[in-house]
Order: C-alpha cells, then structure tokens, then sequence
C-alpha cells in the first residue's frame, strides 16, 4: 500500500524535481506536492498548509537550502529536512547537518532516498510523540485531568497574579469554596465513568449559572474554588445564595437523578488573607463551618478558626488549665419520672478562667476538640467525676454518673488504655459509669469507633447518645451499636406541651426505644407541664432545669440527699 506522503519540494530545476518525485513514487509514495523555489514561496506554502517532509536543493538563484532550513526553525516546525544536491561538497553537506538538516543525499545517488526519507518519518512521529506526551504530563501537572480545569498549584499561582493585580487596581476579590457533601458516598454507588459526568455537570451547571469567575479550580476530588475579581463591591451574601440555589435541581445521572448537597465558604481579600493560600485556606474553613452549621453558606470569620491567633492563644491556656486543674465540673441529675428518684448525674466541664470568669463548655470545647487537647479534657473530666462519684459512693448515694465524649476520643485507640487506667485507679464500678456521646460521633463509619464503643461496653459501662434527634437520625444504627439510653434532645422536649409535631416525634422515638428495650431520657425539661406530659406518655427519665441546674459538687451533694431514690 502506498504511504501518502504531503511533500513541500524546494527545486529550481525542474528536471530534478521530476527525478526526486519519480524515485519517491517508486519507492511506494502517493504524493501531494508543492515545488516552490524562493524564500517567500517556502514561507507562504509552510505557513498555510501542513506538510511531512521537505526536500529542498542545496543552491538557487537567490535562496538555498541552509536559508530554507533557517525559516522552518524560525516557525519552530517539526518537519524532516533533507537536502538533495549535486553540488554540495561533503563538507557544507557536513554543516547543513550540523545546522539541523536530517539528512542529505546526492543527486547522483537518489537510491538512497527514500530509506532515508522512512527513517526520518518514523523518527518525526516518535519526536512528536514525545512531545506530545510531555505536553500532557505538565497539563496534568497543572489540571485536573477529569474536568481540565486548573488544580490547585495552577489556581493558587494564578490567584496570587489577580490579588496582585487586585491590590495594585484597588478592586476587591472573593475567594468562594465549593465542597461537595458526601464525595465518598457518591463514588461508592457510581460507576467511574457516571461519576466523571456528574462532576463535569456540576461544573457546567456553575459556569453557566453564575457569574464568570475569573479563577476556576478543582482542588481535590470534592472541593472546588472560585475567585471572584470587581471594581464593584462583591456582594458575598448574594454570591452565597446564588450558587447554593444552583444545587437545589437534582442533576440527572441518566437514569437516575442526584442530588448533590454543598458546603459554600466565603473569603474575602484582603480582609481574610493576603495571598492565595491564605484565602484558599480560610475559604474551606468557612465551608466547614457551614457544614457543621447545617447552613448552606458561611463567610469567614477568625472566631470560628482554630488556627487563628486568636484561638491558639486559647488553646494554649486551655492546655495550661487542664495541667494546673483550673477546670470543674458542675453536675446534673437525672431522675426516674415515675418515682421521682435520682438514678444519677451528668457531669458538666466548665473552666474557671483567670481574668474571664467562669467559662461555659460552648467556649472552648469546639477548640479542644479540633486540636488533641480534648483527650487530656476527657482524662481531666473522666478522673474528676471518678473522685467524686466515690465520694457519693463512699456517702452512701447510689447515682451512676454520665460523662460526655467527643467523637475525637471515640475515634483515638488510646481512649482504651486511659479507660482500664481509669477503672483500676479510681476503683469505681463501671456499672455506674455512663458515656454519652452525639449521633454524629456515633454515625462516623470509623472502625476504631465501633471497636471503642464495644470495648467500653465489654467492660460493663453504659452507653448513651446525647442529643438524640438533633443530628442526621438514623434509628438503623441503633440496632447494632451497643446503646443502652437515648437522650433526646431539649429542642423536641421544650415545647412538647403545645406543639403537637413534636409530642408525636417524641412518641414514636419512646415506641421505637421500648421495642429496642432501650432507656430514654428527656433533656432540658423546664417545667412541670413539660414533666406531666413526659410521664403520661411513658418516658422513663428526664433531666433538665425545672428538676435541678447543673451545680457544683458541694450544692449538688446537698440536693442528692435530699432525694428519693439516690439512697437506695
Ligand atoms: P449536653 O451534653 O447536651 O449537656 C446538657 C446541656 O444542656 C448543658 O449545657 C446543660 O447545662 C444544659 N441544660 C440542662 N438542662 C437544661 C434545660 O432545662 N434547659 C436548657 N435550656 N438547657 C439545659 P452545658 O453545660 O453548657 O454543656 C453544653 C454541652 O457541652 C453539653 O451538652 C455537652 O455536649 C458539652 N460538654 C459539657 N461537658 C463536657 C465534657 O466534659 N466533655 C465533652 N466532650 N463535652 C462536654
Ligand atoms: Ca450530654
Ligand atoms: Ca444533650
């Protein structure tokens, strides 16, 4: 078969034009052809069209080969150059290889053209590929390779550019996180291909829809970004629910539909960072922060940052306060509704701060949970209540006593060691040791979890979700976690009185518990009326202000003996 071949020849004489064609025909080309012989003909023909190869005479009138070869380096073409010449002498013949010519064959020995013309074919397609290849790997380099849009070394340096623009231009520039919720879930019921799709429509769906940003990138499988530049102020608030609107549309994944739940944050230069980095970073805190608002968006803000200055400051007299026993704990009991009895306390963490006064948990609990200080808390809180529940013991109260947990010690393996420490130490019967902690602490699908629950469970202590309701229910896991109590969160029992939603939402919750044969406790009850409408509906316990705030040690032993129950 014969190998087409587009052919730039740069002859003068037509004659040995004609020779060269004849033996490339022979040799098994089917030529399309130009013959040109001066410089602005080569120019013309090599600009306009593509060609494979060009053969070109050593001399013309005017013009010759080494020139010909100078103007395919100067548009920087990648094209076999052979020079056919009978008067080149084995020297100038020498140096046109030496300034780039591939090859170069005598007239008088035109046999050996065209070997060297398929060698130099197969060289030209290797160096393209090469060339082509490299070219990918530094766009990988540089893009996300799915939706081809800038990844985050790419977005990062191109942001640093705008802001410096920005800052010279006196404009503002937003900064705009987007965090797909729950990437993993969606990648584990999606095929690759699907999945690819849908990111890509979400992409389309924001360019299409939104304000053309000036930066657009994927940063990671579930984040991407935005940066926003203007001479007109940039309404963030509207930008927040411009794009949160986007997602309220299922996004058709043929031939399902799904729907994609975001976190949006916002960060605002130069108020929120001075560099691209900074921004980036403080937008995905934002977002965080949105998400564990449950809001759609949020704007940044270095109160909520943990690695704000003002927050390390924070945490490092934390860190002081948990060695030098600055922290204390308040109790609050909890009694069985129909006896009216103490069964037992939950223990309060409170910090007594040194200029600030006497700090709620709301505080600085968040702080401590995001960095590791939570773990000395817990052993802090842990030891403390441990104490005092062998002072009562030793007074002969029987109350167990309930201390909360974060996910983060749930989630630390070593949580299993500081509790045995704790059961030897403090001598206290871990039957009358409770452990609270949130659904979401529960729901994290993290083994070391499960292993810490079961474990605490193995070892004879309860285990009670805090807060019930107020998370993502899902009464599925209470099935197979090792659960013993559902505290069920003061926002559906505070107004259970009146609001019939809520009384029905508390009933189904006391049916489902009693089939699970589970205890409930109903938090925050302020009122009498609140506690007749618990009793009637079967609720076994209840805890709350109208029964007794949380108090210090001391009151908190006076109130206990004056109970029933707490003595038996
Ligand atoms: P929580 O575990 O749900 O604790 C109950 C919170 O509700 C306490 O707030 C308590 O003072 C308050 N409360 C009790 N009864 C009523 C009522 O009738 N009405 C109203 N409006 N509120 C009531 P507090 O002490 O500010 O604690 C807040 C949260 O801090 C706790 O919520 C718990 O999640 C966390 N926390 C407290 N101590 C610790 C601790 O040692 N470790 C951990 N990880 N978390 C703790
Ligand atoms: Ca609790
Ligand atoms: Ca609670």
């Amino acid at each position: 078969m014969a190998t087409p071949l587009r052919l730039l020849l740069v002859e003068d004489a037509e004659i040995d034009a004609n020779l060269v064609l004849h033996e490339l025909e022979k040799g098994g080309f089917e030529l399309q052809y130009a013959l040109v012989s001066t410089e602005r003909d080569v120019r013309d023909q090599l600009t306009r069209f593509q060609w494979d190869l060009v053969i070109s005479d050593y001399s013309m009138p005017g013009f010759n080969g080494i020139q010909c070869l100078a103007i395919l380096h100067e548009l920087d073409l990648d094209i076999p150059f052979i020079l056919v010449s009978g008067t080149v002498g084995e020297e100038l013949a020498v140096d046109a290889m030496k300034t780039g010519a591939h090859d170069y064959v005598m007239k008088g020995r035109l046999h050996r053209l065209v070997p060297a013309i398929r060698r130099e074919l197969r060289e030209v397609s290797i160096r393209r590929d090469r060339k082509q290849f490299m070219e990918h790997l530094e766009f990988l380099a540089y893009h996300d390779p799915i939706t081809r849009l800038p990844n985050q070394q790419y977005f990062i340096e191109e942001v640093d550019t705008h802001l410096r623009k920005c800052a010279h231009a006196g404009k503002a520039a937003v900064l705009v996180s987007i965090e797909i919720e729950r990437f993993n879930e969606i990648r584990a019921i999606t095929q690759p291909a699907d999945l690819n799709a849908l990111i890509n429509r979400i992409i389309d769906r924001i360019r299409s829809h939104s304000r053309s940003p000036n930066s657009f990138a994927r940063i990671n499988d579930q984040s991407l970004a935005l940066l926003y530049a203007s001479t007109q102020g940039l309404p963030h608030e509207e930008m927040g629910k411009t794009l949160t609107a986007l997602f309220e549309e299922p996004f058709s994944l043929d031939p399902i539909l799904v729907h994609i739940d975001v976190a949006i944050g916002i960060a605002v230069f130069p108020e929120h960072g001075e560099d691209a980095h900074q921004l980036l970073r403080n937008a995905t805190i934002a977002a965080n922060l949105a998400r564990s608002k449950h809001r759609d968006y949020a704007l940044y803000s270095s109160k909520d940052d943990r690695t704000s200055p003002e927050n390390a400051a924070l945490l490092g007299e934390l860190r002081d306060a948990i060695r030098q026993d600055k922290l204390v704990l308040h109790y609050q009991p909890i009694i069985e509704i129909a006896g009216n009895g103490v069964t037992g306390v939950e223990a309060l963490v409170r910090w007594n701060h040194p200029t600030r006064g006497l700090l709620p948990p709301g505080m600085f609990l968040e702080a401590a949970e995001h960095s590791n200080l939570i773990i000395p808390l817990t052993r802090w809180v842990a030891n403390a209540a441990s104490q005092q529940w062998k002072k009562w013991h030793g007074a002969g109260l029987n109350i167990y006593i309930s201390i909360n947990l974060s996910i983060r010690n749930i989630q630390n393996p070593g949580f299993i060691s500081d509790l045995d420490t704790l059961l030897e130490d403090a001598d206290i019967n871990p039957h009358k040791m409770v452990f609270e902690i949130t659904e979401s602490g529960i729901m994290t699908d993290s083994e070391v979890a499960l292993e810490v629950l079961k474990y605490i469970h193995s070892k004879g202590c309860g285990i009670a979700i805090d807060d019930f309701g107020a998370g993502q229910s899902s009464f599925a896991y209470l099935k197979v976690l090792p659960v013993d109590i559902i505290k069920i969160d003061r926002m559906f029992i505070s107004n259970i009185v009146t609001d019939v939603h809520d009384a029905a939402i508390v009933t189904s919750i006391l049916d489902f518990a009693k089939r699970m044969n589970k205890k409930v406790i109903a938090e925050g009850v302020e009122t009498s009326g609140t506690l007749d409408v618990l009793r009637k509906l079967g609720c076994g316990f209840a805890q709350g202000y109208y029964i007794s705030k949380p108090l210090d040690p001391e009151p908190m032993t006076q109130w206990l003996k004056g109970r029933p129950g707490a003595n038996a």
